[in-house]
């Protein structure tokens, strides 16, 4: 059957334009003027919406198996499909076993089977001991592999030092493999909250918080990860990037060609440290949500290009473990729960900003697809492509309430927030999974092994 996808605004890699996208087996067969779709095909014709690729989340925690109430395949691809994300890569440390070997693959392809509305992939781990088992986790078709430089808030993830950085770069060197780094080096943390705690300070602040996690622990933690991206010419990718005083560095290394990219949150993109109320502690994570200033400057990198993609890093987990009674900073869990938000989250800011809504392709599509192995196949309307398919109005104005969140602790720090641009439809290889009223058929997302 032929489906003819069309309105007056599609984002192809030719920018915004009237066109029809001709469907064919789930895939995008061809792009054809606005006024040509094939005569054999059944139209369907969305006037002025946008269409958008379907958006590549490369960075979530789904916590499967083993953490099920904390988040899970179902509840957490319900939230990407409803925000338009048809792909997304999870993460290999909250689910138990972790995703350190292929066993842990296994275990979490039993548990996604029959359970995912979303396509989505693996990240594997890399921690202390594990470099026996990197090679095979690559041949069992992982999209690369996850460190942590800093404790990972979970004893079984352990991170490494620069010894294990070196044997895993020395792995993967050649493989294609990018290695993602969560870049925060425990010295200057430790350091900080020494001091805070010798001086009584208080955790219930945010400031407690903030000055805790300094600027440093970046800093320090992405120099040496562009020595080892340009000695081991093997790509490193820095997971939320939350210092814009790392940019310089970074725009540096790559004009020199050293092989890193790098993505930011939304929660960086859109919160600033000042604004975060003492004892709310659902704005936690790390690295933190530092000041106004630093947030400005995060966008200038983005605009810049030196920031390739915007992502979510949805990290959720029991209400209870966010203490929000005690609201100490120091105690709750770190981690922004917010899949399903980024479009009109980063629209909403882009639209204030004067940025163009033809790169939020870019950035919450193409780039993480590239990222992910997927370049071509995700994240892109162009022949050949997967049929994933958003349907975005980016006028209607609305507020995030919890009925609104479709993961499965409905607490996160949007709620209230006024945002605009929404997603009324998403499609994914074809089908339709998500519409305004509600959820399409039943979970149909597949797992994509890289080749
Ligand atoms: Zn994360």
């Amino acid at each position: 059957m032929t489906e003819a996808f069309r309105s007056t605004r599609v984002f192809t890699p030719e920018g915004l334009a009237p066109a029809t996208l001709v469907v064919e087996n789930g895939r995008i067969a061809g792009v054809r003027s606005w006024s040509d779709p094939p005569s054999a095909a059944t139209l369907r014709d969305f006037g002025e919406a946008v269409l958008l690729p379907g958006l590549v989340d490369p960075h979530v925690h789904i916590n499967a198996p083993g953490r099920t109430e904390w988040e899970g395949f179902s509840t957490a691809t319900m939230a990407a499909a409803s925000g338009g994300v048809t792909t997304l890569v999870d993460m290999p440390l909250n689910c138990v076993p972790e995703t350190t070997n292929v066993d842990g693959l296994k275990a979490k392809r039993d548990e996604a089977k029959g359970k995912s509305w979303v396509d989505w992939a693996a990240w594997g781990g890399v921690v202390r001991g594990n470099a026996d088992a990197l090679l095979p986790l690559a041949d069992a078709g992982v999209s690369g592999f996850k460190c942590f430089m800093i404790h990972s808030g979970i004893d079984g993830f352990a991170w490494v030092v620069e010894d294990e950085l070196r044997k895993a770069l020395a792995l993967l060197r050649g493989t294609g493999l990018p290695l993602l780094a969560h870049a925060e080096l425990s010295g200057p943390v430790d350091a900080a909250t020494k001091s805070l705690i010798a001086a009584g300070a208080d955790w219930r602040k945010y400031s407690t918080y903030l000055a805790s996690r300094p600027d440093a622990a970046e800093i320090e933690a992405i120099a040496l990860l562009i020595r080892l991206a340009e000695e081991f010419e093997t790509p490193i990718h820095i997971v939320h990037l939350a210092s814009a005083e790392a940019l310089p560095m970074l725009a540096e290394a790559r004009s020199r060609g050293v092989p890193i990219t790098v993505e930011t949150c939304t929660h960086y993109l859109w919160f600033a440290g000042e604004e975060i109320p003492d004892g709310a502690t659902e704005f936690k994570c790390s690295p933190p949500i530092r000041g106004a200033a630093n947030r400005e400057a995060l966008w200038i990198g983005l605009e810049a290009g030196v920031i390739d993609m915007v992502i979510t890093d949805h990290s959720p987990c029991p209400a209870t473990m966010k203490r929000r009674d005690e609201g100490r900073f120091d105690l709750a869990w770190g981690g922004v729960s917010s899949l399903g938000l980024a479009l009109p989250v980063l629209w909403t800011s882009m639209k204030r900003r004067g940025i163009d809504i033809g790169r939020l392709g870019a950035w919450l599509a193409a780039a993480p697809a590239q990222l992910a192995g997927l370049a071509g196949k995700k994240g892109v309307l162009t022949a050949g492509a997967d049929a994933d398919i958003v349907v975005f109005d980016p006028d209607a104005v609305w507020t995030v309430t919890p009925e609104h969140l479709h993961f499965r602790h409905k607490l996160s720090p949007y709620l209230g927030v006024e945002l605009q641009g929404q997603v009324l439809e998403t499609w994914l290889r074809g089908k339709q999974v998500f519409g305004v009223d509600g959820f399409v058929g039943s979970p149909s997302g597949i797992e994509l092994v890289r080749q």
